[in-house]
């Protein structure tokens, strides 16, 4: 089912989404969150959706990152499904990374973060998971990890002036940003 996205401003957005129990897990709730998770996150194109982004305060993500989105050898992140994700940076060096959100309809703004990052996280089956991510697979987690912690890619903004319009961008930027037009990085 696809679930309304909350947009800037809504307070679930704002706030620190809790951690997912053992429980829980166990118990199969999240079975159908995470159902209409996809289907909201497909039927707005995303590769990315966090939790709160649907009105439910949990510390619960989905990705589907094609590969070499920005980067040709940006690999992709299957789909899959974080529940209570933490993410450490593995660097001090960051990348420039341009990022729209669902919940900040048809804007897009230049976000710096670490390049790479090691991110645990407990899968729906509950098993345990580790990786190490880099370039843009490390951004998109970044920016859905955020959410959690209602943070907005906006407040990472350094230079105001990357603030824009999509649809502008795109006619005025995209081809020298070395962002190739119709990219697709909604989250
Ligand atoms: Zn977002």
């Amino acid at each position: 089912m696809i679930l309304k996205v909350a947009r800037m401003g809504h307070p679930v957005l704002r706030q620190r989404a809790r951690e997912v129990t053992a429980r829980e897990i166990a118990s199969g709730v999240l079975k159908q969150i995470l159902a209409d998770m996809f289907d909201t996150m497909d039927e707005y194109e995303g590769i990315g959706l966090a939790a709160p982004q649907v009105h439910v305060p949990l510390r619960l993500l989905v990705l589907e990152v094609p590969p070499g989105l920005r980067d040709p050898d940006d690999p992709a992140i299957p789909r899959m499904a974080m529940i209570n994700p933490v993410v450490t940076p593995l660097t001090d060096e960051t990348m420039d990374n341009w990022e729209g959100c669902l919940s900040i309809p048809d804007m897009i703004g230049e976000v710096q973060r670490p390049r790479q990052v090691h991110v645990a996280w407990t899968a729906p089956d509950g098993t345990e998971h580790e990786q190490e991510f880099e370039g843009f697979p490390a951004a998109a987690i970044q920016h859905e990890a955020d959410h959690l912690d209602g943070v907005l890619y906006v407040e990472r903004i350094q230079d105001l002036k990357t603030f824009q319009y999509t649809r502008e961008f795109q006619r005025f930027h995209a081809r020298t940003g070395g962002v190739p037009e119709g990219h697709d990085d909604e989250g």
